[in-house]
């Protein structure tokens, strides 16, 4: 068993674990099935847009030089010849004194060079023809849509790296990606170990509980983009788990455990490290919770050794794990994003090491607040279902009071560059 244990700082233990980052490779799929995908590639502009000098609004096609002497006390009028909607060309060239109705997106017709909005114009029927009375002069290019003015053709307009939202589905379908180049997801296999643990479906009996872990880890895995493989749980048994472990490796690209990771009697997961002859990276982390964090390398592979408690097991995902996600699929920010806001409580527990608290932001008056949820116990369960942050509180501190300005790391947010750095040698 494992009994040497010496705590690494965080920021250390990430830069062991992104030691084996690597990024996937590509695939294209459908755009209707891209949402929440990175791009693998830059979205590039294949053409103009707008892709012709056009209307943006409803009204009349003139030739500015026809309005010159237009005034509210002296009108205008102008002959319309023809009607042109979005979609439509216009069929002839207005000549002095001629207009073309014109819709919002057509094409603006050969001979015109400003658009009247209808609000300004009166329209007039007289001998079997319409006219359009303009009151005020207007110069060439007055309300048009000059082709390129929104974009050019060759323009990067989404860099690589930068996940499928609504406005960047909108770019992919105007530049004709009905294929879009996105990475591959990396498949994280999940055991759940522990003799006490039940299934979803089994009745409680004396002495075990639920396994909550393998179904929140598979969820943590999915919100960063991965494809979860959940392996089922393992008894404390060390053949069983060593076989196991050893069989599921080669199926992933990450394998997860949970629990076995401490130095009680039954914790096998050190002793398996050994004897698979897997290369441990730290088996103990200056924080809370979390302090047992195993993380050990094997032909190229991790396994991460969660604590089997819920608390510390989320905040491992969330820090060890989830950057080694992202980067695979081309993330530029792989890390939770830091912000600072202010302490909404009191948190009067002394931290010896960084501790983590499961928390709520809220932005009020444009200010960011962060309040601890729940019992602050790394076996906790309940808190993580209210939580939305983790705040901050450095390692060697006596404690927090309300107002203080703290480091909160945002579980929802669109993820950072940074990666948390004690201050403190
Ligand atoms: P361990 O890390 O195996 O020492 O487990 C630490 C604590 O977490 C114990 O109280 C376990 O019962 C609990 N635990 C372990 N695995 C799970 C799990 N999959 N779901 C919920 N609690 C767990
Ligand atoms: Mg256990």
């Amino acid at each position: 068993m494992l009994t040497d244990r010496k705590p690494i700082k965080i920021h250390e233990a990430i830069e062991a674990v992104l030691k084996f980052s690597k990024e996937g490779e590509i695939e294209y799929i459908p755009i209707e099935e891209s949402d929440n995908r990175i791009l693998k590639a830059p979205i590039k502009a294949d053409h103009d847009i707008p892709p012709f000098d056009r209307s943006p609004l409803d009204g009349f096609a003139v030739r500015a030089e026809d309005t010159v002497s237009a005034s509210s006390a002296n009108p205008i009028e102008l002959e319309v010849i023809e009607t042109v909607g979005a979609g439509g060309l216009a069929n002839s060239i207005p000549q002095k004194g001629q207009a073309i109705r014109i819709m919002t997106g057509a094409k603006m017709p050969e001979g015109t060079d400003a658009i009247v909005m209808f609000e300004l114009t009166k329209e007039i029927e007289r001998n079997g023809k319409t006219f359009v009375s303009i009151s005020r002069k207007f110069i060439p290019g007055d309300n048009i849509s000059f082709q390129g003015e929104e974009t050019r053709s060759g323009d990067v307009l989404v860099e690589a790296g930068r996940q499928v939202e609504p406005g960047v589905k909108a770019l992919l379908a105007t530049f004709g990606y009905s294929k879009v180049p996105v990475a591959k997801k990396p498949t994280i296999g999940v055991y759940a170990t522990g003799t006490e643990l039940l299934d979803v479906h089994e009745e409680l009996k004396p002495g075990k509980i639920r396994n909550s872990n393998s179904y929140m880890i598979t969820s943590q895995i999915i919100k960063t983009g991965a494809i979860p493989r959940y392996f089922g749980k393992l008894v404390d048994d060390f053949d069983r788990c060593f076989e196991a472990v050893k069989n599921a490796l080669e199926e992933v690209d990450v394998l997860i455990t949970t629990g076995g990771v401490s130095v009680g009697d039954f914790d096998y997961l050190p002793a398996i490290y050994e004897k698979l002859g897997a290369n441990v990276l730290f088996n103990k982390v200056g924080m809370r919770p979390g302090s047992v964090t195993t993380v050990a390398e094997y032909n190229g592979k991790l396994l991460f050794g969660l604590s089997g408690n819920p608390s510390a097991c989320f905040v491992g995902f969330e820090l060890f794990v989830r950057p080694w996600v992202q980067i695979f699929l081309g993330s530029k920010k792989p890390h939770l994003q830091m912000v600072h806001g202010e302490l909404k409580s009191d948190f009067p527990k002394a931290n010896p090491f960084v501790r983590f608290i499961r928390s709520k932001m809220t932005i009020e008056s444009g200010k960011v607040f962060a309040e601890p949820v729940g019992l602050d116990k790394s076996g906790v369960v309940t808190s993580l279902a209210n939580s939305d942050a983790l705040v901050v509180l450095p390692g060697g501190t006596r404690g927090f009071q309300k107002g203080d300005t703290v480091t909160i790391l945002l579980l929802n947010g669109e993820g950072g560059t940074a990666i948390y750095k004690e201050k403190r040698s």
